[in-house]
């Protein structure tokens, strides 16, 4: 793992002002990449958060902890759920930095709410994120991804996306609705060595800090998730059209500690 080097890679890392992009876009970056680091600053409960008030946008801060460390960064604030979103972010790589060679789809939010009462504002929200985000920044991508015979993508899902969960049909749907995507994404980079796997990570973000108990925020940190990430984008991962469930180890202690005598 120590040895594994981006110098000269470009990393595109959207919903990367905080949690699980943040970690990954800062590790890319010490690996040498050229990161691209995207969020449109909002907050999971959707209100608006940096730059009207004054206040660096999240994906600025973090691009600008990159260059002081002397790693080379450039913010983008686009929404990725849109068409237009989703191109200006690759057009802004490519602008930058002139190729594209790591996608890691990471941003995300969250809608909860049991069936019984969930709206068709808060399913769509989610997918559209989640899975139309994926999709689009993925599709903006991929002709760039083909062209050096090295591509990789990294999709984000959750525990969520392989088992279901009460009050989150909205992640599941959208979650294992990227687990179709890459398989198939993977099936046709197959043959431009663009690789496409999933993740299922289970971190302590803001995204999660209020369903997790916050003793498990540091067996759940980022930085736990942040090495799979690293090795399913170089260039030695032969890995594709996988999925890595990655947990910090805290869900088998939970079963280890509560399972029968
Ligand atoms: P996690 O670390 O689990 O991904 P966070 O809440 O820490 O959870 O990060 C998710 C990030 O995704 C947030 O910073 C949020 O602003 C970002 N995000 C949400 N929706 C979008 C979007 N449409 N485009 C770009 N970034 C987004």
């Amino acid at each position: 793992m120590t040895d594994l080097r981006f110098d000269g890679r470009v990393a595109i890392v959207t919903g990367a002002g905080h949690g699980l992009g943040r970690s990954h876009a800062l590790e890319l970056a010490a690996r040498g990449a050229k990161v691209v680091v995207n969020d449109l600053g909002g907050r999971v409960d959707g209100s608006a958060e940096g730059g009207a008030d004054g206040g660096e946008p999240p994906a600025a801060a973090v691009a600008a902890e990159i260059t002081a460390k002397g790693g080379w960064a450039v913010s983008d604030t686009s929404d990725v759920s849109t068409e237009d979103g989703a191109e200006s972010l690759v057009d802004a790589a490519m602008d930058r930095y002139g190729r594209v060679d790591v996608v890691v789809n990471n941003a995300g939010i969250l809608r909860d709410r049991s069936f019984k009462n969930i709206s068709v504002g808060e399913w769509d929200a989610v997918i559209g994120v989640h899975l139309r985000g994926a999709f689009l920044v993925s599709r903006a991508a991929f002709g760039h991804l083909r062209e050096h015979g090295y591509g990789r993508i990294v999709n984000t899902t959750s525990p969520t996306g392989l088992f279901g969960n009460f009050g989150q049909s909205n992640l599941a749907a959208a979650t294992m609705g990227v687990v179709g995507l890459t398989k198939s994404l993977a099936i046709e980079g197959a043959s431009y060595d663009v690789a496409v796997n999933v993740i299922a990570p289970l971190a302590y973000t803001r995204m999660t800090e209020d369903l997790l108990p916050a003793e498990s925020a540091a067996d759940l940190a980022p930085k736990h998730v942040t090495p799979v990430v690293v090795w399913l984008a170089h260039e030695d991962c032969p890995s594709t059209g996988e999925i890595y469930s990655v947990g910090g180890g805290r869900v088998a202690r939970v079963f280890v500690a509560e399972g029968p005598g």
